[in-house]
């Protein structure tokens, strides 16, 4: 069988936020993209995110990883805008910053050496006393010695923007494939041309292979698979009848995060325990007492519910981003921690590298072949 609907100048393997991200900007640019998705779009990781835009609060050095977040977060103020101009939907962009809190000794030489080398790189960061970081968070537990304030760290909401975006790939001529498996990459000529699911063959002049945690399960022979497992994050969420917190806050422990709606996000466990998304009584209450480390009151709200999602993770932690050894075929995968903040610009870089051959930001240091 082959008729134009099963070609395409693009066919994008996940409909994660990362595949949609591309999906996006290759549809804008006005080539054909399929997307094929074997569950859900937004189903796994980017259904299960926090939706922290935080490249400072974590960073423990200034390095290309770190350069790429900051980039992919300047993007957000105008994509916001774009989203909600060309599909109607709200991302729910926040931008109260982010507190981190200092507990121990421990987390007071980690705080001050972040204060350090990211003033000295001209990055906002403010050291607030106890008594500063109460005024703005009045319900933070009297036991906080002091805090980091990030006022360019943000939040976004991970599931309206995975929406966001495929509605506006397809709003602008994307085919999603939904509830259909990519089961092999179709290879003539030492290049990739297509895809096969159970049901089809299609073919295109590219394929980007976005699958997140199961990216290193597609087999891309000749080319190696990407070297990427799953590190399960659990989280809860509890209802707040009134706004608990403006800032996303951070402790060593866990971390808060207020959304509009009036819940209150709790994340989030690294668990290297393979394709298992389960909640576990363990996971979950270590959560709980990290929360309430950060304010004590909320032993009186109702626990609404708890998931689990799988993080897509390279042995070095970088995300694997470009053309593969197979040529006609381009990796977008392993975000880790970062895959919401990181959506804008891998949705840009990826699209120009396919458009043009080439990118604005160096892809070197994240290239899918820096593992032989
Ligand atoms: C608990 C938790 C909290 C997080 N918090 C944050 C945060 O606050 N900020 C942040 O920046 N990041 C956060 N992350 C990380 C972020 O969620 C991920 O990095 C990002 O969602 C990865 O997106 P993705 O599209 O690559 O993967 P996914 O969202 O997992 O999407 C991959 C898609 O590929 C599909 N697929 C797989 N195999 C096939 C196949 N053979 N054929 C067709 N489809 C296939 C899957 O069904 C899936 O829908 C968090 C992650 C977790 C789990």
């Amino acid at each position: 069988m082959s008729d134009t609907r099963s070609k395409a100048d693009v066919i994008i393997v996940g409909g994660g936020i990362i595949g949609c991200s591309i999906a996006y900007r290759l549809a804008q640019e006005k080539l054909s993209v399929i997307v094929i998705e074997r569950d859900r779009v937004g189903g796994e990781a980017s259904g299960a995110a926090a939706g922290i835009l935080g490249p400072q609060a974590e960073a423990d050095s200034p390095d290309p990883f770190l350069d790429l977040c900051l980039a992919s977060r300047s993007l957000y103020p105008s994509l916001a805008e774009e989203l909600r101009s060309e599909t109607g939907i709200d991302i729910e962009y926040l931008t109260d910053g982010l507190l981190y809190l200092a507990f121990t000794d421990e987390d007071e030489h980690e705080l001050e050496a972040r204060y350090r080398w990211q003033s000295s790189c001209g990055l906002r960061v403010e050291r607030l006393s106890a008594r500063e970081a109460r005024e703005i968070e009045p319900r933070l537990s009297p036991e906080v010695r002091w805090a980091l304030r990030f006022p360019d760290d943000h939040q976004v909401n991970n599931v309206k923007l995975t929406a966001a975006l495929a509605r506006g790939a397809i709003g602008r001529g994307a085919r999603f494939l939904i509830g259909r498996p990519a089961t092999k990459l179709v290879v003539e000529n030492g290049r990739a041309v297509g895809v096969e699911t159970p049901e089809e063959r299609l073919s295109a002049a590219q394929v980007v292979n976005a699958a997140g945690s199961w990216s290193g399960q597609i087999d891309c022979s000749p080319a190696p698979q990407p070297p990427v497992s799953p590190v399960r994050g659990q989280m809860i969420a509890i209802e707040t009848p009134q706004p608990v917190l403006r800032h996303v806050v951070y402790s060593s422990s866990c971390y808060l995060v207020p959304r509009i709606d009036g819940r209150l996000l709790i994340g989030s466990t690294m668990e290297h325990v393979g394709y298992n998304k389960k909640v576990t009584v363990e996971g979950i209450g270590g959560l709980l007492r990290g929360a309430l480390e950060i304010i004590p009151s909320l032993n009186s709200y109702a626990f609404k519910e708890a998931w689990a999602g799988l993080r897509p993770y390279a042995p070095d932690k970088l995300p694997i981003l470009g053309e593969s050894q197979l040529p006609g075929l381009i990796i977008a995968t392993a975000h880790f921690r970062n895959g919401i903040l990181l959506t804008p610009i891998t949705g840009q870089l990826i699209a120009d590298l396919i458009i043009s051959g080439k990118t604005s930001t160096p892809l070197e240091r994240f290239s899918p072949n820096r593992f032989q």
